[in-house]
Formats: structure tokens, C-alpha cells, sequence
């Protein structure tokens, strides 16, 4: 087969090769069923193998305790905007929930939970600052857990660990007793970076993820809850969206996204196969040095993230000179780099270089960005 170009999108984002051959291969008949996995019952004996063999490794891959659920549901990022509150406000009579707002994925987060009860931003970044001597843009840091404004009657505080948009990753998860509200749980968008990096589940009582970007395909999304935290639902929330009912069914209490659970189990696979989140993030870090090493040792290109925070996933960065962006994008597009337009209200490019992202592929990225500055410097 003709090697295929590198897919810098930030989701839906490139999957393993292996995975999409594998799949390819078994498209038609899932290991002698006569079935493709599309095509199974929900309930039957291959795809209650396939559902928790991929829950099994997930568990493996992130350590997930026994105390936690993991679960398949649908509804993706913005979706869980509306289901987690749903299932954790109510938990405690305030309905209360805190929200650290530093990008746009977690300022939506913020705006859907309003629906649902008294909701506060903890923290911000959303006006410029100072940090270690930088002048900083708004949604280029993290505001330091020591100033958040997190309420003791809060049913959680919230944060996204990785703007995919802003390419903002925060892994100094706190834990809530550190921050005067010990019996407020921490609920973590991981969308874009979970399984880049090993991450301490314990220090939140909800993770959730879309899969579009480490996982899967679209239309799956991983959620790991403290089960202590299940059985609190509003009682409007759908009984689909239920945390405690998906649960109590092993993420079949409706049809789950089948297909897309099947390849996030190959994906899972794969990650095992690569030495697990350990293996995977010594990969991710050398793609991110070698990246950020190159933009920073430039003024032809930049990016604006405070150092501390920099992404290893999204790595957003603007030409100097703007005018170029189109030829930038059209030569790199021919050189067989796709996918590398930013986010409208970012601009400039995105590299965004998950786990199926190859170091070959950012190092082909790295040497087409110097010979388009060789030739525009
Ligand atoms: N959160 C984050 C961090 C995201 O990156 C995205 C999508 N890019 C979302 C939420 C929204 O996900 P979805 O489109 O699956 O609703």
C-alpha cells in the first residue's frame, strides 16, 4: 500500500495503522462469526467478548481502581457538558459546581452546567497576565490552584486537563482538600491528551474523554467515575445518560456505539503493544520537544503557550508574517502534512499530534517548516 500522509487534525485525528488494517481485515467476518462487528447483537456473545476485553485493557492501560466504573456512553465532550452535571449536582443540597475556565472548551462546559444549578467560575484565564516575568495572552496559562475560589458546598469543581484549541495541558490535578473543599470532587475533561500520559484517576471522582481524538472513532465516550459518586441523577436526567444505570449494564443498558468500542479495544490493544501510557508518553514527549525545540528556536514561527503548560497534543502556532498562512498550508498539504489549519479563533496553524502521531511525522512536519522558512526568512 502507498504510504499515507501524515494527519495533523486535532479530531476526528488519525488512528493507528495497524488498527485500520486489522479492522479492514475483519470487516466482513469478526473471527469466523460470519459478522461484521457492525452487524452483532449487543448482547451476544462476541460483543459482550469484545465490550469487556475493551474495558478490561482500558483498565489495565490507566489503572483504573476497582472503585471506579468505566464506562462506553455516547453524546461526546459537549455532551458530558450536560450529563455530568445531570448525574452530580443534585449529590449535595446545594447544587453548586465550580468551573476553572481556561479555554473554550471548559468556558462551554461552564455555559451548559448553568442549566442545571448554581454554577460559579473558580478561576480564569481569560485576561492577560504575568508568569515567571511572561506577558501572557488570555487562554495561554492556567490560573495557579492556589487562587481558585472553590465553594466547600460545591458538588464538584471542573476543569479541562488539555484545551485542545488554546493547546493548554494541566496535569497538577489538586486535590480538592487542598483547596478548603474537601468534600467537593474534582471532574476532568481529558478529552485530547487521556492515554497520552500515565494520569492519577484517584485524584478525580469523574475523567471523561470523546474518543475522536486517542480512542477511536467518533461517537464514543469513555467515562471513569468514582462509584461512590453514582445514584445521584437529577430526575430529569435521561436514563441513558444515567451514570449509575450504564453502570449497573455494563454500558449496554441501551445499544452502545458498538463499532467504535470495537476499534477503541484495537486501539487499546495497540497501545499495550507500544509499551502502555508509559511506552506511549516517552514517544509524545520526544515529538513535543522536537516540535517546540524547533519553534522556539526561531522568530519565523511561534507559539504563545507559557512553557509550563505547553501541550504535548495540540501545539498551535502563527507564522510571523500572516500573509503566508495559505501558501504554508497548501505546500504543506502537497508535502503530505493534512490537516494543519488552526482553530478559527486561534489562527495560524495546529499540529495536533497524538498517540498515533509516528515521531517521523513531526520530524517531517519540523524539516518542511525549516525549508518554508529557508525560502520565506
Ligand atoms: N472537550 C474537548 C477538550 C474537546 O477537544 C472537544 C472537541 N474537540 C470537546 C470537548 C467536544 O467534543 P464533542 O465534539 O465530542 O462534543
Amino acid at each position: 500500500m502507498k504510504k499515507r500522509p501524515y494527519n495533523f487534525s486535532a479530531g476526528p485525528a488519525a488512528l493507528p495503522e495497524p488498527v485500520l488494517q486489522q479492522a479492514a481485515e475483519e470487516m466482513l467476518d469478526w473471527h469466523g462469526s460470519g459478522m461484521s462487528v457492525m452487524e452483532m447483537s449487543h448482547r451476544g456473545k462476541q460483543f459482550t467478548r469484545i465490550c469487556d476485553e475493551a474495558e478490561a485493557d482500558l483498565r489495565e492501560l490507566l489503572s483504573i481502581p476497582d472503585d471506579y466504573a468505566a464506562l462506553f456512553m455516547q453524546g461526546g465532550g459537549l455532551g458530558e457538558n450536560a450529563i455530568l452535571p445531570l448525574n452530580l449536582i443534585g449529590r449535595r443540597g446545594a447544587r453548586a459546581a465550580d468551573f476553572v475556565v481556561s479555554g473554550s472548551w471548559s468556558a462551554k462546559s461552564f455555559k451548559e452546567a448553568e442549566r442545571y444549578g448554581d454554577v460559579r467560575m473558580a478561576a480564569g484565564s481569560q485576561s492577560c497576565a504575568v508568569i515567571d516575568g511572561c506577558e501572557q495572552a488570555p487562554w495561554t496559562y492556567m490560573p495557579d490552584p492556589a487562587t481558585w475560589n472553590v465553594r466547600p458546598e460545591a458538588s464538584f469543581v471542573h476543569l479541562c486537563s488539555n484545551e485542545t484549541i488554546g493547546g493548554v495541558e494541566f496535569m497538577e490535578w489538586p486535590d480538592p482538600a487542598s483547596l478548603g473543599a474537601p468534600d467537593t470532587v474534582l471532574t476532568v475533561d481529558a478529552s485530547s491528551h487521556i492515554l497520552s500520559r500515565p494520569m492519577d484517576v484517584t485524584r478525580a471522582g469523574v475523567i471523561y474523554a470523546g474518543a475522536q481524538k486517542n480512542v477511536g472513532p467518533a461517537g464514543v465516550t469513555l467515562v471513569i467515575v468514582r462509584k461512590d459518586l453514582l445514584g445521584h441523577a437529577l430526575p430529569v436526567c435521561p436514563s441513558a445518560f444515567d451514570y449509575a444505570l450504564v453502570a449497573a449494564n455494563d454500558s449496554r443498558f441501551n445499544t452502545p456505539p458498538t463499532y467504535g468500542i470495537y476499534i477503541a479495544g484495537l486501539v487499546f490493544k495497540w497501545l499495550k503493544q507500544q509499551g502502555g501510557v508509559a511506552g506511549i508518553e516517552a514517544v509524545n514527549r520526544a515529538k513535543a520537544e522536537l516540535l517546540y525545540g524547533y519553534l522556539d528556536s526561531t522568530a519565523f514561527y511561534r507559539n504563545p503557550v507559557h512553557p509550563s503548560v505547553r501541550s504535548r497534543m495540540n501545539v498551535p502556532f502563527l507564522l510571523h508574517d500572516e500573509s503566508l498562512n495559505a501558501e504554508f498550508l497548501a505546500q504543506a498539504d502537497a508535502a503530505g502534512l493534512l490537516q494543519l489549519k488552526g482553530h478559527k479563533s486561534v489562527g495560524g496553524m495546529r499540529a495536533s499530534i497524538y498517540n498515533a502521531m509516528p515521531l517521523a511525522g513531526v520530524q517531517a512536519l519540523v524539516d518542511f517548516m525549516k525549508e518554508f522558512e529557508r525560502r520565506h526568512g
